[in-house]
This record gives structure tokens, sequence and C-alpha cells, in this order.
């Protein structure tokens, strides 16, 4: 089968199209023919080695497609069914991907593997942030970074429809109607504005509850600075860089704050949770409050031209990976 395999970490140059055996579900594993692949940020890290992985890895985490073969001992599955699955394991860029049963769901027929493989990891990591990590309350003011991307896009909706006042900040003119399609009421470009001062004048003073910031390096100090008494900064992701270490005594000052560097793999982990987390999801969908826009599609071959749009800001929305 086609894959992409890296065989040391580096820049999107080291991803290379290998041809490897077709492999076998084991105990309590099922094999998905995949139809669709997601593309994420995390998979650069995973490239670059900021998050250390074993080598040679063929990268990815999201996808959906047929279930064409199952190991022994499985009952969640059964051959023929639709599949899809956002929380690993590695391995997604390839023809076919072997994972336990517990960490795929069902597809409802209402959802097409297209949206599933754009939807799975970043819809159930927006499900938490927005449900879980700070439960978004209706009236309250909330801060999304890279607004027009592919959590960020989702985030927008979904914090919309819970009927808080979403500010966005995107990287460009282009971005920032994107973003105001999908939701958001005031956009901020971020490359050329003061966000925080910008922040304030749009919150009466008083600043956001919360701010969901999956850019790092480059915001951190603007997001800080944004955030209203008692709020929380929810730190998710590195796309400049990882956000800087931070002395407990700047969130006094700052005004009592509150800071997590959340993972999604810490907030689905059992198939229960899983089941909770992408049954939400489904829900949104299907009542139509997020829609999932797939900006950009990529044959699988072709998987390091992605990685160079995705690190190059040049996407918008979702991006999949076609085997
Ligand atoms: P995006 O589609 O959001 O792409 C990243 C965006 O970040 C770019 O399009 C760009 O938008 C913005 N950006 C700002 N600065 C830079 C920079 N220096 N280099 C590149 N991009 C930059 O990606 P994803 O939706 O896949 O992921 C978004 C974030 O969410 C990532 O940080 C990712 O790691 C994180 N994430 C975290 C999870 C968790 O569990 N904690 C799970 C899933 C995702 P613009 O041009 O508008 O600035």
């Amino acid at each position: 089968m086609l894959a992409i395999q890296a065989d040391r970490t580096g820049g999107p140059e080291v991803l290379k199209v290998v041809d490897l055996p077709i492999p076998e579900p084991g105990p309590g594993q099922i094999r998905i023919h995949q139809a669709a692949i997601g593309l994420n940020y995390i998979d650069t890290y995973h490239r670059t080695g900021l998050y250390p992985v074993k080598l040679p890895m063929v990268l990815g985490q999201e996808g959906a497609g047929t279930v064409d073969a199952v190991g022994a001992g499985v009952t969640r599955f059964a051959v023929g069914d639709r599949a899809a699955y956002g929380t690993g394991p590695m391995g997604a860029y390839a023809q076919f991907h072997v994972a336990p049963e517990g960490r795929v769901v069902k597809l409802p027929d209402s959802i097409s593997f297209e949206t599933a493989a754009a939807a799975m990891l970043k819809g159930m990591t927006t499900e938490f942030l927005v449900r879980r990590c700070y439960p978004v309350k209706a009236g309250e003011a909330v801060l999304i970074h890279a607004a027009a991307g592919g959590v960020g896009g989702l985030l927008t909706q979904w914090a919309k429809s819970l009927d808080a006042y979403v500010i966005g900040a995107v990287g460009s003119e282009d971005k920032a109607a994107i973003a105001r399609n999908q939701g958001c009421d005031e956009v901020i470009l971020y490359r050329d504005e003061d966000v925080a001062k910008r922040v304030r004048e749009l919150t009466g003073g008083m600043g956001v509850r919360v701010a969901y910031d999956g850019v790092g390096a480059a915001t951190f100090e603007a997001t800080l600075a944004s955030l209203g008494r008692r709020g929380m900064f929810v730190s998710f992701g590195n796309a400049s860089g990882p956000a800087p270490a931070v002395e407990p005594g700047r969130l006094a000052r700052g005004g009592s704050l509150f800071l997590t560097r959340p993972t999604l793999f810490d907030y689905v982990v059992t198939t229960e949770e899983l089941d909770e987390s992408a049954g939400a999801l489904f829900a949104v969908i299907a009542s139509g409050a997020v829609k999932i826009p797939i900006g950009q599609t990529f044959p699988l071959a072709e998987a390091r031209r992605a990685h160079e749009a995705l690190e190059g800001r040049a996407t918008v929305g979702a991006s999949l990976l076609i085997p």
C-alpha cells in the first residue's frame, strides 16, 4: 500500500512516499480501507520532533473509511461498517490503517468520509475546549486565534452556537472574511493590529472571559493581556512555536487568571469519552450549528506539499489527504 513515512525528523522533505505491506488487524483491532485522511498541525510537530515519536514513522492520527477486516474478539465493528477516528494511533497517512476498535467510532450515514476525516480530531478538540476545558456560556466574550484555520473555524462556529461574543484573530484580510462568514462578531488582524488594545476596546475595557490560543509563541503576550479578571488562558498549540514559560505572579497581576495547556489525548482517553465527544460533534454537524469547511485537498502522495502549505499559513479550514 502507499504510505507516507519519515525515517528522520526535519522539514517537509523528510516525508517520503513508500510502499508498505497492508497491515493485518490483531486481536481487538480493525482495519480501515481509508477514503480520506485528515491533515493536522500536530502532524508537523511529530515530523519535526517537537513531539517525540519513534522512527521510522507513518504520520497521521485522523481518517475515515470502510472496515475491511476485523481481528479476533472485535465486537464494535463488522466488515463493511463506515468508520472514523481522530485520536490515532499514528499511521493514518496510508491507504489502510489498523486501530484498536475502542479508538474508532461508527460513522452515521449522513456524514461523508471527507467530512469525518476533516472533523474528527479538530472537532473533538473543539468539543472538549468549549464544553469541558472551559465551558463557554451565552454572552461571554471569547478570543479565538487563527480563527480561519481548522480548529479555529470550528471553535468560532461552536462558540457562536452557544451565543458567545466571538472575537477572532487572523493573519490576512482573506482569512478575516472567512472568519466573519463563520460567525466571528469582530476580527482582528494580529499581524498588523495591537490585539490586546482592540480586545479592550471591543469589550468595554473588560477583556475576554476565555482565550483559545493555538498559535503559541507569537500570540502569548497579547493573549495574556487580553484576558479579563479571573479569565481563562487556554494554550492548546504551537503553530508559531511553543509558548514561553510563565511565572505564576504574572497570572496574579493579570487579574487572578487561569492558565491551562490541554490536549485532546487527556480529554478523550476512554472509549466512553470517545463516543461522547464524537457524538456531541456529530450532533452539532447534524443540526447545522457547525459546518466542516474543507479548504483544500491533496493526493496522499503529495503530503510534503500539504505540510508546506499548512506551515506556510497558506491553508484555510481543514485539509485532507486523499489516498
Ligand atoms: P490551522 O489550520 O489552524 O493552521 C495553523 C494556523 O495558525 C495557520 O493557518 C495560521 O493562520 C496560524 N499561524 C499563526 N502563526 C503561524 C506561524 N508562525 N506559522 C504557521 N501558522 C501560523 O491548524 P490546525 O487546525 O490543525 O491546528 C490549530 C492549532 O490547534 C495548532 O496549534 C494545533 O497544534 C492545535 N491543536 C491542539 C490540539 C490539542 O489537543 N491541544 C488538538 C488539535 C489541534 P493565520 O494565517 O490566520 O495566522
